[in-house]
């Protein structure tokens, strides 16, 4: 696609702020189109960081699940990331991973993971190909706002920005025609995305919901005893299913997983599926009630009929150990939370006691700090944003990724939406520099 009007003889200049996902894969869809010069300015000494952070444990790039149940992750946001998902989904990723040499494979959970489970090999591949596109870098680029947002020297019909950067030397301007930002939520800050962008545009008059802990670990409201604390934080309490308890009485569904128990609470995949409802519980209602069910396996009636059963010399610790496989952590966590009297005499208290092994109550009190979570909720809110995530109140300048106000739980949601909202922005950018005006 040529973009320069035949008149001109200069390129457009697009410059893409923050080199995460959602501005990398922005900057490869731009740097495709003739007539158009990619900038990419990090304030980070590389690009990649948290992309680079998300590969340590394991990186799961996305996920099987047919695409309804992908978009439905999205919750309040599933209508607008559906549109987006429908254009690069799950098997758009995988087959852009294999144009970078790097091959996938569905695990048991359905999660997609590059084969050799890193986001180094794919982040090195993609950079490679990024920069034979055409495609300038420049890090340690800290993006301060706008010097202006006209400018007269401008090789099109179309409005300039001038950006300020601070960079080593002290600091630049650059012009752009068109600007995509893509700066990334809250979390760890120290991989680069530190959410100061947020009073930048809220000063444009862009609306901007807080950024919110997501994906992140609870804080229990009576803190863990010395005991179970200095024992047990940093194991895993598995397998498990969670539900909450809602303020009017209802639950949400039983969810199977794994946890683990922490200095000050709880955290893990489990929890972070359920972390955007506890985090709306605890913002309404100052709390959050969340129910274990320590034995998922096993019915409420067989753990009844094993507490009632005859245990001869046996601790009750060992009885429920041989018949029912519950130690541990587990064992621990029943003490802190059960009355002591429960199992004074298990036998005459054995519904009691398998209700709570069953539904055991946690009351949480607040998120961990956002630096620790894995994402963001919060963001630029689409009231402020076109259909192709141009910034209404700012002409010219898009956005992308996690800066947007959307979450997801972990599973690969989260750099799925990260890519598809990279496109759709660059693609907005494209039709936007070329619309006549
Ligand atoms: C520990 C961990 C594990 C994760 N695991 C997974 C996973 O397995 N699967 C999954 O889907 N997701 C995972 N994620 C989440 C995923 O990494 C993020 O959602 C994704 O990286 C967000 O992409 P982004 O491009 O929007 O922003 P980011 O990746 O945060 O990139 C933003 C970039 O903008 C730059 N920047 C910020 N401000 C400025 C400024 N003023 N000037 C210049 N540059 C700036 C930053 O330096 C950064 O490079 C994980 C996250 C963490 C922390």
């Amino acid at each position: 696609m040529t973009l320069a009007a035949p008149h001109q003889t200069q390129p457009l200049r697009v410059a893409v702020i923050g080199g995460g996902p959602a501005g990398l894969m922005a900057a490869e869809v731009l740097s495709q189109s003739d007539g158009v010069s990619v900038q990419v300015f990090d304030a980070m000494p590389s690009v990649g960081r948290k992309f680079l952070m998300a590969g340590k444990g394991g990186m799961n790039i996305t996920h099987s699940e047919a695409l309804p149940q992908f978009v439905a992750r999205y919750g309040t946001t599933q209508n607008t990331i559906g549109k987006w998902l429908a254009e690069f989904n799950a098997s758009h990723i995988q087959a852009w991973m294999q144009s970078l040499g790097v091959e996938s494979f569905v695990g048991t959970s359905g999660r997609i993971f590059p084969n050799e489970m890193k986001a180094a090999p794919l982040l090195r591949a993609w950079l490679h190909r990024l920069r034979t596109y055409g495609v300038q870098f420049h890090v340690r680029h800290r993006w301060l706002g706008w010097a202006n947002t006209h400018d007269s020297t401008s090789h099109s019909n179309t409005q300039t920005h001038t950006l300020r950067f601070a960079n080593p030397q002290g600091e630049c301007e650059v012009m752009a025609d068109a600007v995509i930002l893509a700066l990334g939520g809250g979390s760890w800050a120290r991989l680069g995305s530190d959410g100061a962008w947020v009073s930048m545009l809220q000063a444009q008059n862009v609306s901007v919901s807080p950024l919110r802990a997501s994906n992140s670990g609870f804080e229990v409201a009576a803190p863990w005893s010395e005991y179970l604390r200095s024992r047990f934080a940093g194991q895993p309490i598995k397998p498990l299913s969670a539900r909450v308890q809602l303020a009017d009485g209802t639950h949400t569904d039983w969810q199977r997983g794994e946890c683990v128990l922490t200095e000050h609470g709880i955290e893990g995949g489990l929890i972070y599926a359920l972390s955007s409802i506890l985090r709306s519980q605890i913002e309404q209602h100052g709390h959050a009630t969340l129910q274990l069910d320590l034995l998922p396996d096993h019915s409420l009636q067989r753990v009844t009929d094993t507490l009632l059963q005859s245990r001869g010399s046996r601790s009750l610790a060992n009885h429920l150990q041989s018949r029912l496989g519950l130690k541990g952590v587990k064992t621990a966590l029943m003490h802190e939370l059960l009355a002591r009297e429960l199992f004074v005499n298990a036998q005459a208290h054995a519904e009691a006691l398998a209700n709570g092994i069953k539904s055991l109550t946690l009351t949480l009190s607040a998120t961990r700090p956002l630096d620790e979570a894995i994402s963001s909720a919060g963001g630029v809110r689409f009231a402020s944003l076109s259909e192709s995530l141009m910034l209404t109140p700012i002409p010219g300048v898009f956005c992308a990724g996690e800066m947007l106000d959307w979450e997801a739980p972990t599973g690969g949601y989260l750099l799925t939406a990260c890519f598809a909202s990279g496109r759709v922005a660059a693609h907005g950018a494209l039709n936007w520099l070329r619309a006549p005006r």
